[in-house]
């Protein structure tokens, strides 16, 4: 390589999948200034300015290209770490996606200019999706799960260039709002403050005439009393929000106050994200089997850098979790507290707020951008706003300066594992890479620890193990029950989907003030519509399912893609009037309660009832405040919810989760099973779960309903070893998608054809998934199984060749191939 004197570059990671990353040319001052992690403006492709980071700096001219100059350097210092850099490259290597592919997920948009349009949605306005069509309900559908899109983002989703009449019929009906450029998005939020205005400031004199002149203004004179009593009490600014709501008054009326030169009015800088609510609470004293937990971890972090909490729900793992980070927080350091799902976690958030007050900060994607780089860069400065962060699966990639300390709550929770678009990264196995780079430690914690932690912790140990058989104050577990309704059907026992044992044990549970939390499993169980004359049902005409019933909008809906039509009344095929809705889901429980129990009022928790922003929180405060005495919900009732007042949980059918076609079904199920049934009997009376099913002598229901954790792993390691799967052998999916159905099927059998000539026995498939056609797009599978002692490396690269070999032919060129590693 040859050294050219006089010139610099620098490689950037440009937000695109390129494979590499390109190399530009800068000056000598920009050379002395530039380090890694610094944003630059540079010119890519014919007309394009890109946001791109650099990554290395050097004096090597590339070989096969000129490095054109930079356009511009966007930061005075880093905006990522070295570490957070090192943490990209392993991300990209082990889930082999590009650097491009990380920077996208990890860096908030506002930080990525670009010299294009941006969609986001019209927060000033609520509309309701019903108004919208199929083709604007999908960009809007998507924008509640990514804060803004671009244009081609847009065109990707509804699979056609020409979108913006779509565009402009969402902004005619004040659903989204276009951005044209969006040079420096972050705004920092100001705050409106007032103080006396200087006239009055040191004149006693004047201010008492002030105040005899107002008597006969009673509303000024109490704002400006109020204004007094809050100076005096407390030495900090005065928000012009807080004397409102003190005074009582009206904006208008500290207006005039400010108008008439008694008042000034200033701003000040402030973070969005701030917490009211920073009452230092003490943390809690541990009990004795706490107590030996907590020594136990620490003596586990003397040797390792992993250890794994399985405690059962209830036991007081929070808490042990709340006296490591006070540890970390002496020490100065930061904490990452990662959590499945941030919107279900209120409770928590609020538990935390008071031990740490303002130095916790919480992360999560449905955050505005602008309250995301606040945190990014409170996280980055080490400041003490930021010192625990709580976060779902995207705050592993925060840019973390002096970490101590992460914990993986809920570790075995599928939401980690970040599913489409690339990285695909998984955030407890990411986490656990990260602490490394900072030497800190990660907890891993559970009460239904995923197989593959239990294995690494107990089997290979190379995780510290800790365990906690007791609930916190000898709460007991609750007491399983299994209803056989195959028998009850026979016997004529059951109304509608509730057996006799189910409806006296709610009927008990009412007549002592107790709550009832129903628990119907989402999938496979979807309401669907049937004609009894001929059998059709109708279907969604862009993926290959049967649309949903919902009864409380009467709309039939497409699960994948949102597409949706009114009821039919009379059958699309034959005309026949007969039509009938078959499986249950929640929404026909919730019925059939009210059916049951006039009396007793029901919510339901689900997908469709959580959509809006506040939903969950709404749904839960009610069921806290035995505003409600059932609910009924799907998964997200599982999630680490405490409710002091639930005596009885319902397992409405078993059998459709143990039966789902996935080698993970069996270890699922119990896991759901064990988590719902953890919502009953947290206090001193001991709760009950039904569990209703065809089949109670399945081993997975007699291992719940005895808590028998490792007699379930046993036995899913036993099926592990026999049929090769994790943590025996890892997995790559390999997913083919095209819109032509013959195309995806001879590139699929080209393609797995080829990988056999390397691993032999351990492709499987091709095969199509069980809904092979989602937006119009045909989906198929190939999986490689990669033995322990097979190289992962080489399997990867190996993969990668025959890869690019694939989309060298012409012909399967438009064919997107998605890989996928360690798709659990
Ligand atoms: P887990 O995280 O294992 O499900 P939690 O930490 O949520 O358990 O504890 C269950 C309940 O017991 C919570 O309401 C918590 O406040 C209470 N609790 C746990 N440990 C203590 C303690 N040492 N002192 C007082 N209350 C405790
Ligand atoms: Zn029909
Ligand atoms: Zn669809």
């Amino acid at each position: 390589m040859q050294l050219i004197k006089d010139s610099y570059f620098i490689d950037v990671i440009l937000p695109i999948p390129l494979e590499r990353t390109f190399t530009y040319s800068i000056t000598e001052a920009e050379f002395d200034f530039l380090k890694p992690g610094i944003r630059v403006a540079v010119p890519f492709g014919k007309s394009k300015i890109y946001t791109a980071l650099v990554f290395n700096i050097h004096q090597e001219a590339p070989q096969v290209y000129e490095a054109k100059p930079i356009h511009q350097i966007l930061d005075e210092k880093p905006i990522v770490n070295t570490c957070q850099l090192k943490l990209w490259q392993w991300i990209a290597n082990y889930y082999m996606c590009t650097l491009g592919d990380v920077l996208r997920a990890a860096l908030p948009s506002a930080f990525l200019l670009e010299s294009e349009s941006i969609i986001s949605l019209d927060t000033n306005h609520q509309i309701e999706d019903t108004s919208l069509k199929d083709d604007e309900f999908l960009v809007f559908e998507a924008l509640h799960h990514q804060s803004s899109l671009k244009v081609q983002d847009v065109s990707n989703i509804l699979d056609k260039k020409n979108i913006l009449p779509v565009l402009k019929r969402l902004i005619d009906k004040k659903a989204i709002t276009v951005e044209e450029e969006i040079f420096e998005k972050y705004k920092p939020k100001l705050i409106r403050y007032v103080k006396l205005h200087e006239t009055f400031e040191n004149d006693e004199k004047a201010l008492q005439e002030l105040l005899d002149k107002l008597s006969r203004a009673p509303k000024q004179r109490q704002i400006i009393m109020s204004f007094f009593s809050m100076s005096t009490s407390s030495k900090k600014p005065i928000k012009v929000s807080e004397l409102i709501e003190k005074s009582q008054a009206t904006s208008t009326q500290v207006k005039i106050l400010i108008d008439k030169h008694i008042f000034e009015e200033y701003y000040l800088q402030t973070d969005r994200v701030v917490y009211s609510n920073d009452g230092k609470l003490t943390s809690k004293q541990l009990n004795k089997y706490q107590e030996t937990a907590f020594n136990e971890v620490k003596e586990s972090f003397k040797n390792q850098n992993v250890a794994l909490i399985h405690g059962v729900t209830s036991s007081g793992k929070t808490e042990i979790y709340v006296k490591l980070i006070e540890e970390v927080l002496a020490q100065g350091k930061q904490t990452l507290y990662l959590v499945p799902e941030i919107a279900l976690t209120s409770q928590l958030v609020n538990r935390l707020k008071q031990y740490f007050g303002n130095q916790i900060a919480v992360y999560h994607s449905k955050y505005s951008l602008n309250e995301r780089v606040e945190v990014w860069n409170n996280v980055l400065n080490n400041s003490t706003k930021a010192k625990v962060v709580l976060g779902a699966r995207s705050s592993v990639l925060l840019p973390f300066n002096d970490l101590g300390l992460i914990i993986v709550d809920e570790e075995h929770e599928q939401s980690y594992k970040q599913f489409d678009p690339a990285p695909r990264y998984h955030a407890r196995d990411t986490a656990i890479v990260l602490a490394n780079l900072f030497k800190a430690k990660t907890l891993l914690g559970s009460a239904t620890p995923s197989v593959e932690t239990y294995f690494n912790a107990t089997v290979e140990n190379k995780y510290g193990f800790i365990e906690l058989t007791r609930r916190y104050n000898d709460v007991l577990m609750p007491e399983i029950e299994l209803v056989d309704i195959k028998d009850k059907h026979k016997r004529k026992r059951m109304k509608g989907h509730f057996s006799d044992r189910l409806i006296e044990e709610m009927t008990d549970a009412f007549k002592n003030n107790l709550q009832v939390i129903l628990f119907q499993n989402r999938r496979g169980y979807s309401p669907i519509v049937e004609c009894n004359t001929c059998g059709h049902s109708p279907q969604c005409p862009n993926c290959d399912v049967t649309l949903t019933y919902h009864q409380y909008r009467s709309q039939l809906r497409c699960h994948y893609c949102g597409h949706n039509i009114a009821m039919q009344n009379k059958c699309q095929a034959c005309g026949s009037v007969e039509l009938d809705s078959k499986g249950f889901g929640t929404e026909q429980i919730e019925a059939e309660v009210k059916q049951l129990f006039p009396d007793v009022k029901v919510a339901r928790m689900d997908l469709d009832t959580t959509r809006g922003k506040h939903a969950y929180s709404k749904i839960i405060t009610a069921f806290e405040n035995q505003e409600v005495d059932v609910l009924v919900g799907t998964q997200m009732l599982t999630k680490g919810l405490d409710f002091r007042n639930v005596k009885l949980v319902g397992i409405m059918n078993a059998d459709n989760m143990l039966n789902f076609p996935d080698f993970r079904a069996h270890e699922r199920s119990y896991q759901l099973m064990q988590q719902v049934s953890g919502r009953a009997g947290r206090t001193d009376e001991r709760g009950k779960v039904l569990i209703q099913t065809y089949n109670p002598y399945h081993k997975i229901l007699q291992q719940v309903s005895t808590n028998d954790y490792r007699g379930m792993f046993n036995e899913q390691m036993d099926e592990r070893y026999n049929y090769k799967y994790p943590p025996i052998y890892r997995i790559i999916k390999i997913t083919l998608k095209h819109r032509d159905y013959n195309k995806v099927n001879d590139g699929a059998e080209w393609l797995s054809k080829s990988l056999r000539q390397l691993f032999r026995q351990n492709v499987l498939g091709p095969e199509f998934p069980p809904v092979s056609r989602i937006r119009n797009q045909y989906h198929k599978n190939i999986l490689i199984k990669i033995p322990q002692k097979q190289s992962l490396g080489k399997t990867k690269e190996a993969i990668l060749k025959v890869k690019n070999s694939f989309s060298s032919i012409k012909d399967f060129r438009p064919i997107r191939v998605i890989l996928n590693v360690d798709n659990y």
